[in-house]
């Protein structure tokens, strides 16, 4: 793999490869949550996401099996990893998905997913019982006739639904807004409203330009303009304090309930303390959301490498983590740029 060290940033105290459990990478960072994506599939068609048609999916062989991801799961609890999050394409699409967090549940403390909430409400208390804690509900307009242009499926209904249970059983939930010009900008204003009454947290996430998407470059809004644009009308909303290697900037109006968060998922001001690893629906291991250089876990199961041997792998791989997602764009990514959907690399 292609890495550079960035001049002054490589640090001498980090133990060898060889002699340690844990996932450190050169730049001192350990990493000990891991991001899962189960599936490519979705039952959304997010403009920004996937093409109408939807993407060329995986075919079922091609996926991880639950086994496996618990085989890995194992390996990585071993290696410090704490929190494991559901993603995808869309987890609840995924047949069965409540075996695999049943699983997890018994493995993890902390066990998240990010979700569009349309298949929740139905298993919400099995998966509460089996050790699913943290819900973040995709949700980018507040009005049905836009959720339908945006999504392309007529689906509001659901995902407010979703939300009402998740909110009626207390537990921890935060809504994803991903911010387009022109589009949901004027509703900014409105979801930090939801967060007067409601322990809610509302986040604002930069727009990504994936291939896949329908190329919204014309769409963006950075967490700078964001953050000006909520102040326009909350002229107090003020910096509040954070989870450790947060991926968001927190704030909160005072007074209010909720606090409002902000994602620079394409500015990349938060890299310097990343603790994140990415798991594809394929068993591929990614450093960083603009990785393209993986390490390929499937082979390597399906020929029946032991835990050690996957340790020892895993442990060489985090080492060799960017500084950055601007260093992985720039040494990873192919001339033209070859981002693919969220939905095939979790989001
Ligand atoms: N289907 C699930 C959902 O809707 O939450 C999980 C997968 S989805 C890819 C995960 C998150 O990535 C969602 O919050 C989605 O809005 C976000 N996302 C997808 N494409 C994006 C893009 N181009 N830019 C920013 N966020 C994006």
């Amino acid at each position: 793999m292609n890495q550079s060290q960035p001049p002054g940033l490589l640090k001498n105290t980090i133990p060898n490869s060889a002699t340690i459990n844990a996932l450190f990478d050169t730049h001192g960072r350990q990493t000990t949550y891991l991001r899962l994506a189960v599936t490519d599939r979705c039952n959304l068609r997010c403009r920004y996401c996937m093409p109408a048609e939807g993407i060329d999916f995986a075919p079922r062989d091609e996926l991880l099996s639950y086994e496996e991801i618990l085989t890995l799961a194992d390996v990585l609890a071993g290696l410090g990893i704490e929190k494991v999050r559901l993603t995808g394409g869309e987890p609840l699409a995924r047949r069965d998905i409540g075996l695999l967090v049943q699983g997890l549940g018994q493995r993890f403390r902390k066990l998240a997913i990010t979700t569009n909430g349309i298949l929740l409400p139905g298993q919400l208390d099995q998966l509460i019982a089996d050790g699913l804690t943290n819900y973040n509900l995709s949700l980018d307009t507040l009005q049905a006739a836009k959720f339908a242009r945006i999504t392309r499926r007529d689906e509001f209904a659901a995902t407010w639904a979703a939300l009402e249970a998740l909110l009626a059983r207390g537990v921890n939930t935060k809504i994803n807004v991903v911010v387009m010009q022109g589009s949901n900008d004027d509703e900014l204003a409105d979801f930090v409203a939801l967060t007067e009454h409601r322990a809610l947290d509302v986040r604002f996430i930069e727009a990504m330009p994936f291939n896949d998407g329908d190329g919204n470059h014309h769409l963006f809004l950075s967490a700078t303009d964001i953050l000006a644009r909520l102040r326009e009308r909350y002229p107090t909303l003020a910096p509040a304090p954070g989870e450790a290697n947060a991926s968001a900037l927190h704030y909160r109006v005072p007074g209010f309930r909720g606090g409002v968060g902000i994602i620079p998922a394409y500015s990349r001001s938060l890299c310097g303390s990343c603790n994140r690893l990415r798991l594809t629906p394929k068993g591929t291991l990614l450093n960083c959301l603009y990785s393209t250089q993986g390490l390929e876990l499937r082979p390597l199961l399906r020929a029946g490498a032991g835990g050690e041997d996957l340790a020892a792998l895993i442990v060489d791989f985090v080492r060799g983590k960017h500084a950055t997602g601007h260093d992985t764009e720039r040494i990873e990514q192919v001339a033209g740029g070859a981002f693919a959907s969220m939905t095939s690399i979790g989001g």
